[in-house]
């Protein structure tokens, strides 16, 4: 049954003729507005098949809990780039000799189920092929506001002999460009001993008429497997950026180079000679960029923004209580992918993006922070062999293989040491608490979450069940209190960031502190579902069109 929906604006005379033109005008009928929803989604389909993102798939798999009705087992990651030219396809930035890369085994027991990092990547799309009104029917349900954005919500079903592995749930479109922002469901008809899950599907707005998928949440509380024996329980997180190609960054980048360049010659002492010391700070610069460069170029490392100059603060505020002479400049970046790590590259700390969104203060910011900056003003420096270029041209998906920043054990703890001091002179030394409850926190999590706490570049923060990363702040935190909404030790994943998935950039989230029912909400180092204030974006970016005239 179709409903005729109320527009605001009509444009009766203009004729269907018009409608090939796509301009702005409003569709007259649900029918008309489904249709261009389905142009749209066909469109944004032909875009991605063009483009080569990161996929990112994080998955805590569930057991029941008297305190909080389930808490994580364990956890299995995902890191991939994605390609839609032929069907989905990944390729694993994870060596494989790392990991179970081609499928996650959940348990050894006879009768196993795998998640499939492609499984969790097709639930960016609504359908990869045949999203129309051929293999689908669409019930128009309600008017409804995600953030600032207007939508029609419409539930979506496949019709009778449409094929298996269709689209079955509710779908959010937009109501200026009809584009579909939202859809939750799952697929229908898996093949025997396959299951496909229950995901809700979020899109953000990237330009004109250009809406990208964003992050995709699935969960399942009692999926039965193995003849209905055994029942799965898990959530999981599937994030997507990298939009934009190496080709086109480095295209821009060209492009900047040639205007910037006057700025970047340092006329003051035209006449100097490197002396030796010089030679070697701008030997072990130039390996530093190099390694940051690459990163960038592999859709792995935000470009620096305004989260970094957060994280520059609170390392300036170290540097300038604690007298420390470091030059060239100490500097922060952000790498996106959720593992909780840090490491330095010469001068530059990188953060890892799941590591800042969990820590619950900028006391245990700076205590993060302080150990890196501790590594730098001891002199540790990476190999420099990064300084010759050759090293750094490889294939995007060998990046994590190539490049390798852990420490020795000697270097660690020196590290921690000297950070501790630092601390303890800085203006965060009364509020170390909060930071000892963190790594409590992750201390207790750390059995559960394996993958969470295994690093993909730098040091491990701790071994088997325990953290010792700067473990000297634990021995005087309070006891940790799991139960008490009063105590908050670590934030859930992705509580503090957000990333636009068309240019990489990362910010921090406006949110309102929300006083907690229970226990059950705290949720450290937990995935959540997700629910986005959506809204437009301003800045001038490609429309649609243009995207596709390019490629
Ligand atoms: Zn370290």
């Amino acid at each position: 049954m179709k409903r005729t929906l109320t527009l605001s604006l009509m444009f009766i005379a203009a004729g269907a003729s018009l409608w090939a033109q796509k301009a702005t005008e409003a569709p007259d009928s649900f029918d008309q507005m489904i249709d261009r929803a389905v142009a749209q989604e066909n469109l944004l389909l032909k875009i991605m098949r063009g483009e080569r993102p990161v996929a990112e798939t994080y998955i805590q798999d569930l057991g029941p809990d008297a305190d909080f009705g389930s808490v994580p087992k364990t956890d299995h990651y995902f890191l991939g780039k994605l390609n839609l030219s032929n069907g989905v396809t990944t390729a694993s930035f994870i060596p494989k000799s790392n990991s179970k890369t081609r499928a996650f085994d959940v348990f050894t027991h006879l009768f196993s189920i795998q998640y499939v990092p492609r499984g969790f990547a097709q639930m960016l799309l609504i359908d990869g092929a045949g999203f129309d009104r051929k293999n689908y029917d669409f019930d128009f349900v309600k008017r409804e506001f995600l953030g600032d954005v207007r939508t029609y919500v419409v539930n979506v079903s496949p019709k009778k002999g449409a094929g298996a592995g269709r689209f079955v749930g509710r779908i959010w479109i937009e109501d200026r460009g009809f584009n579909v922002v939202r859809f939750n469901g799952t697929y229908s008809r898996p093949k025997a001993g396959e299951f496909y899950m229950h995901f809700d599907s979020w899109r953000v707005n990237a330009g004109p008429d250009l809406w990208v998928p964003f992050e995709s949440y699935s969960e399942e509380s009692a999926l039965p497997y193995a003849f209905g024996v055994r029942k799965l329980r898990y959530k999981a997180m599937t994030r997507i950026w990298g939009f934009t190609t190496s080709a086109e960054r480095s295209e821009s980048e060209f492009t900047n180079l040639t205007i910037d360049l006057p700025s970047v010659k340092d006329s003051s002492d035209d006449a100097a000679d490197y002396s030796p010391v010089e030679s070697l700070r701008a030997w072990e610069r130039e390996g530093e960029e190099n390694v940051l460069g690459r990163l960038e170029k592999a859709n792995l490392l935000a470009p620096a923004g305004e989260v970094e100059k957060v994280l520059d603060t609170v390392v300036n505020n170290l540097i300038v209580t604690n007298d420390l002479n470091i030059t060239p400049e100490v500097t922060t970046r952000v790498i996106l992918t959720t593992p909780l790590e840090t490491f330095s590259v010469g001068h530059t700390i990188v953060i890892s993006r799941g590591l800042l969104d969990t820590l619950p203060d900028e006391a245990a910011l700076a205590a993060i922070l302080a150990h890196e900056l501790a590594h730098i003003a001891l002199g540790q420096q990476i190999d420099t062999k990064y300084a010759f270029s050759d090293r750094v041209i490889f294939d995007d998906k060998d990046t994590l293989q190539k490049f390798r920043f852990e420490r020795s054990e000697a270097e660690e703890d020196a590290a921690n040491a000297r950070a501790v001091e630092y601390l303890q002179k800085s203006p965060y030394k009364d509020k170390l608490n909060q930071a000892g409850l963190y790594l409590k926190a992750l201390s207790a999590e750390s059995e559960h979450l394996p993958n969470l706490i295994k690093p993909l570049f730098g040091s491990k923060m701790g071994t088997g069940n325990s953290v010792t990363r700067m473990a000297a702040l634990m021995e005087r935190a309070p006891q940790l209190q799991t139960t008490r909404t009063e105590q908050i030790a670590a934030l859930p994943l992705g509580a503090r960031t957000t990333l636009d998935p068309w240019t990489d950039q990362l910010r921090m989230t406006k949110m309102r502190p929300v006083p907690l029912l229970s226990a059950r909400e705290k949720m450290p180092f937990e995935i959540t579902p997700i629910f986005l204030h959506l809204r437009y974006e301003s800045t001038p970016e490609q429309t649609t069109e243009q995207k596709i005239a390019q490629q």
